[in-house]
């Protein structure tokens, strides 16, 4: 294969000596192709939490000296996360369990009246949040600047005097295309609107900068970004934040607390961060996404990208010249993308394929619909509006290969491989229970 190869290493990741049992008896190493679902820690992550938990102690709500050291080290991770995000001043970064709940965060802190705006090829978690909301759900673009017109078009209808938000993702999770995030940042704020950027998929491969695409928040997952312990991230605009009820009720929310004489209860918010971080916070996920902030930022985004493109056409270029297989894509095979590629194999049931690669090769990917229904409808060839579910079998499924900063050349080349092979034995054969595996598997 004549791919140049002039790229860094890749980050240190847990789990790269695992080994996975096949179907023929033999064991190999796993093979992680399934980073947009759950990317593996970074050994740096791990390291830092390992040398943390001997301290672990409560957050704001302790005298002693562990838990004053927690305390510093949970608003030291919020200052990390605004660094990372390129945070204007006064954004405010709010740790969450995840991109959907940040999303719902969100949501919940619409101002009345607000108008969401959506495209369908939306991942369900920026898609559904806004069922409280007047949504306009926008048709697939394909292209970037379709897609900049379609939303221009949407928001010149709109009632101007209301508040409204744009919801929109910075790469797809099924075909990885990264979409023109500046300027629908440019093109909402020119109606008024205002817009949240769902980073779930782009902070782990590109840098995201609040300030330089002036978008009105973020959010991201700490598990697609090597951090898998438990938390997310939504940061940017306050005021919106400080006007709406907390999301949770309890305490590390509440300022002051009292018994009325009626019998009733008044509660007096805190204003800042803590209004929506209700209960104890999770010190340990958030100061796992600070440290993988950190790694990310000194492995030096330029590198990660170049790496990931390098494997991004190790894989184009392994499998350009096999018949039968079809990538998916909204924006065309040249748009730039991160490392998640979707496709389908002709003659294959894709929830098979993905089994196949697995219990042939040690593989892991994932085969579905990947949470984003009309989206993977409308890329094969299906009516976005039809009824389905979510992990069903059937022709209207695809196969997702992902990876990042920890892949080795080697699970990228087992996979070209592996798909070559089964392509060429299509027929395979079917195990007791009715799944199709490679034809030399036992
Ligand atoms: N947005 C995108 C683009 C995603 O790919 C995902 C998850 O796959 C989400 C949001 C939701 O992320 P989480 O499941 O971590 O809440």
């Amino acid at each position: 294969m004549s791919v140049a190869t002039s790229v860094c290493a890749p980050l240190p990741v847990l789990g790269g000596d695992v080994i996975v049992p096949l179907a023929d008896g033999r064991e190999v190493p796993y093979a992680a192709l399934d980073y947009a679902a759950s990317a593996p820690a970074l050994q740096r992550v791990w390291d830092d939490v390992a040398a943390y938990a001997p301290y672990y102690g409560s957050v704001h709500r302790g005298a002693g000296y562990l838990s004053q050291l927690s305390t510093e080290l949970f608003e030291k991770a919020r200052r990390t996360v605004a660094g990372f995000l390129g945070c204007r001043e006064d954004d405010q970064v709010v740790f969450t369990r995840s991109t959907t709940d940040s999303l719902n965060l969100l949501a919940a802190a619409l101002p009345e009246g607000c108008q969401v705006f959506v495209f369908e090829t939306e991942h369900h978690a920026a898609l559904l949040p806004w069922r409280h909301a007047r949504v306009s759900c926008l048709p697939a673009p394909r292209g970037p600047r379709e897609a900049v017109a379609l939303l221009e078009r949407a928001l010149a209808d709109r009632d101007p005097h209301g508040p409204a938000l744009v919801c929109v993702t910075g790469a797809s999770n099924v075909t990885g295309e990264l979409w023109p995030v500046a300027e629908l940042a440019a093109a909402a704020h020119a109606h008024g609107a205002r817009i949240v950027l769902d980073a779930a998929q782009l902070a782990p491969h590109h840098p995201v900068s609040v300030r330089d695409l002036d978008v009105d928040w973020v959010a991201f997952s700490g598990h697609k970004l090597y951090a898998p312990f438990g938390s997310g991230v939504l940061a940017g605009r306050a005021d919106w934040l400080r006007d709406a009820e907390p999301y949770l009720a309890g305490g590390g929310a509440s300022r002051s607390v009292v018994r009325r004489p009626d019998g009733g209860v008044e509660v007096a918010w805190h204003e800042g961060a803590a209004r929506h971080e209700a209960g104890s916070p999770n010190v340990i996920g958030a100061h796992a996404i600070a440290s993988a902030c950190q790694a990310l930022t000194e492995a030096g985004f330029e590198n990660l990208v170049a790496r990931e493109r390098h494997l991004i056409d190790r894989v184009r270029a392994g499998l350009a010249d096999v018949p039968g297989v079809r990538f998916l894509s909204l924006f065309g095979a040249d748009a730039p993308r991160v490392g998640v590629l979707s496709f389908v194999v002709d003659g294959w049931d894709s929830a098979d394929f993905a089994t196949a690669l697995s219990t042939g090769y040690g593989i892991g990917v994932r085969a579905g619909l990947f949470c984003a229904h009309p989206l993977v409808r409308t890329l094969l060839g299906g009516d976005p509006a039809a009824e389905g579910d979510c992990e069903t079998p059937g022709d209207l499924n695809a196969v997702r290969v992902s990876f990042g900063a920890g892949t080795p050349d080697e699970h990228v080349d087992r996979f070209v491989r592996a798909v070559r092979e089964l392509v060429a034995t299509p027929c395979g054969q079917r195990t007791a229970d009715g799944r199709r595996v490679p034809a030399t598997a036992g």
